[in-house]
């Protein structure tokens, strides 16, 4: 065993490892791809033994490839991030009336900010939606005890398992303790069972989904009472200083199971020696010198709010006592398992308590299901959090905002209490009002004046406010750098939006963006991207206008992994449609946006091998794109020439930009701007937009005079030649990238010219269909050209 420092999750991989995974699929996406690539490293380190992983063509691929090994009773592993599951959804959704063989796991990386992605959906509440069990992880530490415990929940109960952290926990890192080597699980001799349950017939789906609810039910209870599962929901009392061991007695009430559950962390199981959560034990020590008071209000937190919550309420706690103060009694309940809810925690937690603030990023998933409790159980209980407005309503969470709301909570829950302060000691609002807090304890923090204004905080939360002021870095009052989100200097991309935008000239023309670093192209100046839905989307989108608006010129925009992603699809509607679209494919030779991972256009897998690739223009001549044209971007003449023709063409045409992305390779010497030439006219900047271009007013020249003139950053510069042939004046000294496309098209065979197109076209045509009263010879006649 050796101690390794992991992030989040690497620590995922090294636990689904050690949990015998034999096949680990999975397409990148932040903040999800670390998993897959750990996996891959330490595969080809020789440490995972036994373990097939693979970057697959798309989520739907990767999350079929991972069923069909269950099926075969093989331990499973499906990654993506939240959109991901967007695309792996028809496949779940019957995979969970199918149910699985060996355990399923689908690790599920949520995004809330959003920082690095489209949406900010709540994979719980997909998972209560596709009817899948969840998991959701407050800690790395945490993380790594759940990735074991899914696979065995998986297998228990023959269920996918979803395993869904935020950015914070699959990037947070923290000491492992690690085993030389992993072992993938034997598969079982017998292999895959033929069986009519693996065929989802309509009959099959109804039986499937009355198992879908048994189990549901009865993993419910897990949750609760089994303590592998249960030992990911806990629940603190304070004062009472007392910890609920979730797998206790069914029946016993909130009083006897805190009894029965003692002092310890029972239910914080950390793996082999990892320290429990700070915040929880400083709440258990300092409500030992509380003992034998009852809690009226509670806090419930799930993921790694949870883990925001417990520092929230030691900060809290630590500036109450220095006030002279003490907190309220409260009881704090970190729910680790929302779906399906575990009810009898839930309802023991909420046994005597008249208010709880929900805590938890994304969607109101935890507060509803409080609600529904205290519905059906007909508790006497306030639900606070995203729906009143006490919890922020989208994006992330943090230790100081929650503390804020925590400390507004227990204001207002305070205000609604008169009973005289505990024991003579004065309660953290009385403290505040002493110390020269605003003693106006009535409003909510919902509440606001006639005015519209929200009241100035008062009692706890005006001694938070000014302990986080106080302990706040001081503002920075300079003035920021200014990071526009850009593409980098020398980046391919931009030369083939630059070239489009010329060969269109003023013909009328939507863009449709995709998904990958190319969304940047709506960055003035090149001003490229119209919309940008999803992945593939720009594809099919174009089509929707070519038909809608037939007098504007659609041009749709695609990398090469989101090609083979999810482009195919709408290339052959277009195709099969006739409609007349081009679709710039920009082949950088990567998955750029989400750290350079491989897919079928490059030639090699995640197991080391190297296999054909993928060709993009074969590819496209098989599903019916009959003009192709090919250029280096950074040749602009070149480019605007194959735009040029595949933008002339009738019906759909596609342009393939193809440079490597430059982090692929070595950059070119730095240009050079000739201060004697240069106007200072500032087209280079004004039509491109490279960051490593920049404008000195002060500089002087022979032709300038006093306007100025352009500088190029040789620290950012990549060499790409772009500027060089942009610039009217030939200012800019530099090499100019050769033409790709003489070469290439000789090469392949591919006809540069749509005059050129080939007349005997694909291979492999099926017979036309023959409509009733018709003969043969009539179908022929009646295809249209
Ligand atoms: S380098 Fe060329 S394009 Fe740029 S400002 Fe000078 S003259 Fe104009
Ligand atoms: S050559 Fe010009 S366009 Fe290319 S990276 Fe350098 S400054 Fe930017």
């Amino acid at each position: 065993m050796t101690i390794k420092l992991l992030m989040g999750n690497e620590a995922f991989a090294w636990a689904a490892l050690e949990a015998g995974v034999n096949v680990v699929a999975g397409y990148p996406g932040t903040p999800s791809s670390e998993l897959v690539e750990t996996v891959a490293r330490l595969h080809a380190e020789g440490t995972a033994r036994g373990v097939h992983v693979e970057w697959s063509t798309n989520e739907k691929a990767a999350l079929e490839v991972a069923a069909a090994a269950s099926y075969c009773g093989a331990r499973a592993l499906f990654t993506c991030k939240q959109v991901g599951l967007n695309v792996a959804s028809d496949a779940l959704m019957s995979l969970n009336y199918v149910g699985t063989g060996g355990g399923l796991v689908l690790f599920v990386a949520d995004d809330p900010g959003p920082i690095s992605s489209q949406t900010e959906q709540d994979t719980r509440r997909f998972a209560a939606f596709a009817k899948v069990p969840v998991l959701d992880p407050s800690t790395p530490e945490e993380s790594y005890a759940m990735m074991r415990q899914a696979f065995e929940l998986s297998e228990r109960y023959g269920t996918p398992v979803i395993v869904r952290p935020t950015t914070r926990i699959c990037h947070a890192s923290t000491f492992f303790e690690l085993p030389e080597f992993t072992d993938a699980r034997p598969i079982p001799e017998q292999g895959f069972q033929k069986d009519p349950k693996w065929i989802i017939f309509p009959k099959r789906a109804f039986e499937g989904h009355g198992e879908v609810n048994r189990r549901l039910a009865r993993i419910a209870w897990d949750y609760a009472f089994t303590p592998e599962f249960a030992q990911f929901n806990h629940v603190v009392e304070e004062p009472g200083s007392q910890q609920l061991a979730a797998g206790g007695d069914a029946n016993a009430t909130w009083a006897e199971a805190a009894a029965q559950s003692g002092h310890g962390h029972g239910g914080t199981a950390m793996p082999r020696g990892k320290v429990a959560a700070s915040g929880e034990s400083d709440v258990l020590a300092a409500a030992d010198s509380n003992e034998g008071a009852a809690a009226r209000v509670g806090i419930v937190a799930g993921g790694v709010s949870a883990q925001y919550a417990r520092e929230a309420l030691a900060l809290l706690q630590q500036w109450a006592a220095e006030a002279g103060a003490a907190l309220p009694p409260y009881r704090f309940l970190a729910v680790g398992t929302p779906y399906p809810f575990p009810a009898e925690t839930g309802a023991r937690f909420a046994e005597g308590l008249t208010d709880v603030l929900v805590l938890e990023e994304l969607d109101s998933v935890l507060e509803e299901e409080l609600l529904k409790l205290a519905g059906q159980r007909h508790l006497p209980l306030r639900v606070s959090g995203k729906l009143t407005g006490e919890a922020p309503d989208r994006g992330e969470n943090s230790t100081e905002v929650l503390a804020q709301r925590i400390a507004r909570f227990f204001d207002r829950t305070a205000a609604a209490d008169t009973a005289p302060s505990e024991g003579g000691r004065a309660t953290a609002t009385e403290a505040s009002a002493m110390a020269g807090g605003t003693e106006d304890q009535g409003a909510s923090c919902a509440a606001k004046d006639g005015a519209g204004n929200a009241p100035a905080p008062s009692g706890l939360s005006a001694l938070t406010e000014r302990n986080l002021a106080a302990s706040a870095s001081a503002p920075y009052e300079g003035p920021l750098p200014v990071r526009p989100p850009v593409l980098c200097a020398g980046c391919p991309h931009r030369g083939s939006f630059f070239a489009i935008k010329k060969a269109l000239g003023k013909t009328p023309a939507v863009f449709c963006g995709d998904i990958g670093c190319y969304t940047l192209g709506n960055a003035k100046p090149l001003d490229a991207v119209d919309t940008c839905l999803c992945m593939g989307a720009g594809i099919t989108m174009a089509q929707g206008f070519a038909v809608a608006q037939p007098g504007i010129k659609a041009v749709a925009f695609v990398g090469d992994s989101t090609f083979f992603a999810s482009g195919m699809t709408g290339i052959a509607n277009a195709a099969y449609n006739g409609h007349d679209i081009t679709i710039a494919v920009l082949d950088n030779a990567t998955t750029a946006m989400t750290g350079s991972q491989p897919h079928p256009g490059t030639g090699v897998t995640l197991m080391g091998q190297r296999r054909k690739p993928l060709v993009i223009e074969e590819v496209l001549r098989a599903l019916g794109v009959e003009c192709i044209t090919f250029a280096n971007p950074h040749n602009l003449e070149e480019s605007t020439e194959a735009a040029r023709q595949a933008i002339g063409f009738s019906g759909p045409s596609a342009i393939i930009f193809r440079a490597p992305c430059i982090q692929l390779k070595r950059p070119e010497a730095p240009v050079a701007i000739n201060g004697d030439a240069c106007t200072g006219c500032k087209k280079c900047i004004r039509d491109i937009g490279c960051p490593a271009i920049g404008f000195n007013p002060a500089a002087e020249g022979l032709r300038s005079q006093h306007r100025g003139q352009a500088f190029v950053d040789t620290g950012l510069c990549d060499g790409c030649g772009l500027c060089v042939q942009v610039c009217p004046f030939d200012s800019i000294q530099g090499k100019v990238a050769e033409p790709l496309g003489a070469a290439l098209h000789a090469a392949l065979g591919v006809p540069i010219a749509p005059t050129a197109i080939p007349s005997d076209g694909p291979t492999g045509s099926f017979p036309p269909v023959i409509f009733e009263g018709e003969t043969p010879a009539e179908a022929e006649e009646d295809i249209d050209d």
